[in-house]
């Protein structure tokens, strides 16, 4: 998406930083290699499509070696340029510090509109760009970790892990060399749906707090919160559901072919099915058309989820956008300009490299299972149920009372791997928003969210480097 700001998008990231670099102790040779990408990576390769060869450009960007390895998303986007993905892979380091989960940032992304080719034609570009980042070695288990992102998944995901261990044939940790796979091929339970969820529980733990909540003038809980979102895929479907899952009101939905809104609420589950049917969003009964996504995030709610692209939210709109709350669901999709703009009108703006550190987190969870070459719950799920079982025999025998069907059932219950990557990932985004709100609190809540996350985040990989004891 073109940038509609002043600053390029790498620039509006390191402006960020800079805002809040002055907020913490390090000396300015630190941040300027804190702030700095790493290694860039830029390729070009021939692909042949029908009867044409295609020259395909493509990146991958490490932002930080100050752990290892780097872990960042693949994008198949026509907007993908290197200014992008170093953006984007800057954000993944400062993200990762967030979450505690010990990687630096990577990023990369395929300059192609994969709407256009067929399968075994994506298969083939993502093959070969698999083989360059071996070729060049930029991917591996203690290297580089992608992901998918914007325009992949695990399929993907499953033929890049496929390239990577034919040529690399014995190596026993192949399949931690990329995340996000599916569970068949290595993945982990939890994986597909962690960002969307990680927003969820990151807004619920936001909306918990009264005292915030009513500086806002909002009530406090999920239930009956207006929401809308922006962008129905893997991220932004996933927020929706759980939102309306828990009893929020879903008045809004926006795709690249329009939005829809409703100020009594939209069924989501039958808009995603009227969408499959008619291969739109548009024309659901009983919603409104919007011309554009643009115009349904203008619409009121409470809380306003972009979780499509970047830049979305700029100096030409931020001054129309009615919600109260605005949770980063896409990376960047706030301009600094933007920024500007919604904090003075006193929105509360939930960063992205916090928000949307779901997709990283349950990706640290699938890496640590590929290397431990066990299932989650494998070894002590059994041994927990029969703890369990004989605790409640004892409790029933002493109290002489008898738990129901259901609390038996719950109560025996030993955890699985979608229970343990679940409460993972629920204590990461609950643990993770209190670091930056103490932060921000410190702060006397004179700077943003996003800022206050920066210096958690500064913090983390400052020391980093210190300790490394690589400024002698
Ligand atoms: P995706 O390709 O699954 O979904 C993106 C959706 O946005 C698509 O449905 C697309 O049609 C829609 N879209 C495109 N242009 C639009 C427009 N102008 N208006 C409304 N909708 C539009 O991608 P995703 O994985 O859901 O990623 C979305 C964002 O979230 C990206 O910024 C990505 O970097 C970020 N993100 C993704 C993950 C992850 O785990 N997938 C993790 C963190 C952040």
């Amino acid at each position: 998406m073109e940038n509609q700001g002043h600053y390029s998008f790498f620039q509006g990231v390191e402006r960020n930083f800079d805002k809040a670099a002055k907020y913490t102790r390090f000396e300015a040779g630190i941040l300027e290699q804190i702030k700095a990408c790493n290694s860039v990576y830029r390729m070009k390769f021939p692909v042949r499509i029908g009867d044409n060869i295609e020259v395909i450009e493509a990146y991958r960007v490490q932002h930080s070696h100050h752990k290892l390895p780097c872990k960042g998303g693949i994008r198949y986007s026509m907007d993908v340029n290197q200014d992008e993905v170093m953006a984007l892979a800057a954000l993944m380091t400062y993200k990762c510090a967030i979450v505690n989960v010990p990687f630096g940032g990577g990023k990369g992304g395929i300059k192609i509109d994969p709407k256009k080719y067929t399968t075994f034609e994506l298969e083939k570009i993502t093959r070969r760009y698999a083989s360059e980042l071996v070729k060049k070695n930029f991917i591996g288990p203690g290297i580089d970790v992608p992901a998918p992102d914007y325009g992949t998944g695990g399929r993907e995901m499953s033929w890049i892990v496929d390239t990577y261990a034919s040529l690399k044939p014995g190596e026993v940790d192949a399949l931690a060399c990329i995340t996000g796979k599916p569970v068949t091929q290595g993945g982990v339970r939890g994986r597909t749906e962690a960002t969307g969820l990680g927003i969820y529980y990151g807004i619920r733990e936001v909306v918990s707090i009264k005292e915030d909540m009513d500086k806002l003038g909002l009530t406090t809980g999920i239930a009956g919160k207006k929401v809308i979102v922006q962008g129905l895929g893997n991220v932004g479907y996933h927020a929706a559901k759980f939102f309306y899952d828990n009893g929020a009101i879903i008045v809004g939905l926006a795709e690249y072919e329009g939005g829809i809104y409703n100020a009594d609420g939209l069924d989501l589950y039958k808009v995603v099915e009227h969408r499959k049917s008619t291969g739109s969003i548009l024309n659901f009964a009983g919603a409104t058309n919007m011309t554009n996504s643009y115009a349904t995030m203008e619409q009121p709610c409470d809380i306003l989820i972009p979780a499509a692209l970047e830049n979305v939210i700029n100096e030409g709109n931020a001054d129309r956008i009615q919600a109260k709350i605005i949770g980063e669901g896409a990376n960047g999709p706030l301009t600094p300009e933007a920024d500007e703009i919604l904090g003075k009108k006193g929105v509360m703006i939930i960063p992205d490299m916090y928000l949307n550190a779901g997709g990283v987190t349950v990706s640290y969870f699938e890496w640590l299972k590929n290397l431990s070459h066990v299932r989650f719950g494998r070894m002590d799920k059994r041994f927990s149920e029969n703890q369990n079982t004989s605790i409640l025999n004892a409790v029933e025998n002493l109290t002489g009372k008898k738990a129901s069907d259901t609390e038996r059932k719950q109560i025996q219950h030993g955890p699985e791997e979608a229970d343990l990557v679940y409460s993972g990932l629920e204590d990461t985004m609950i643990g993770s928003y209190h670091e930056i709100r103490d932060e921000w609190v410190k702060l006397d809540r004179k700077v943003d969210m996003r800022t206050a996350a920066f210096v958690v985040a500064i913090n983390k990989v400052g020391v980093s480097y210190e300790e490394l004891g690589i400024f002698p």
